[in-house]
């Protein structure tokens, strides 16, 4: 218990395998477990493009009022 407290607070993303229920550990592509691929939503990457993605629509639908 006091050991999986100390896991989410080291690791703020913390998903688990849709195949297998392992923690995944974040920006892994595979599970450490059962080697199945990690979601999208794992990677550091989809985030920030995610991000970028929701800022550009926010600056244009801005823009578009102007
Ligand atoms: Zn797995």
């Amino acid at each position: 218990m006091t050991v999986d407290r100390e896991a989410a607070v080291a690791t703020p993303h913390r998903y688990r395998c849709p195949a297998c229920g392992e923690p995944l550990v974040y920006n892994e592509a595979f599970c450490k477990n059962c080697q199945e691929y990690a979601p999208i939503y794992n990677r550091s990457g989809f985030w920030l493009s995610l991000w970028i993605a929701l800022g550009a629509l926010g600056i244009s639908l801005l823009l578009s009022l102007l």
